[in-house]
């Protein structure tokens, strides 16, 4: 054997089946988003009169409060996961995917295998996290 293989300067990902695996995301969170969003509109009609209020259906009242906000903070969430996998797939698109955001450096494909919209490598996360 002469020359081995040439060594390249940047890697290559699999695009496509990021891309794929990003779109399917979306598609998830997208569903999710709707369900959540019934399921508020949902505990919002069952939340009783104020003049009716007894203990109990006042108990009840915040058990339905806690439900909503706990619904609230999950779309809060999967918005922001929205906004991430848009970012990624526009990453895909200019070509800069599996680029750490901070360093430059590759993402682990193991990394982005695990989360696709993943714009960190595992230090600048860990970095990120511990300033807070
Ligand atoms: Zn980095």
């Amino acid at each position: 054997m002469a020359t081995k293989a040439k060594v390249k300067a940047k890697r290559k990902l699999d695009l496509k089946h990021f891309e794929a695996l990003l779109k399917r995301e979306r598609e998830r969170l997208l569903e999710e988003r709707e369900r959540i969003k019934r399921r508020t509109e949902f505990v919002e009609g069952a939340v009783p009169d104020e003049s009716w209020e007894s203990e109990e259906d006042s108990a009840d009242l915040s058990a339905s409060m806690l439900e909503k906000e706990i619904a609230l903070s999950v779309e809060d969430d999967l918005e922001e996961m929205i906004e991430a996998v848009d970012k990624a797939l526009v990453k895909i698109r200019d070509k800069t995917y599996g680029v750490c955001d901070i360093c430059g450096g590759d993402i682990a494909v193991a990394r982005l295998e695990a989360i696709p919209w993943a714009t960190l490598c595992v230090n600048c996360k860990s970095l990120v996290e511990s300033i807070g």
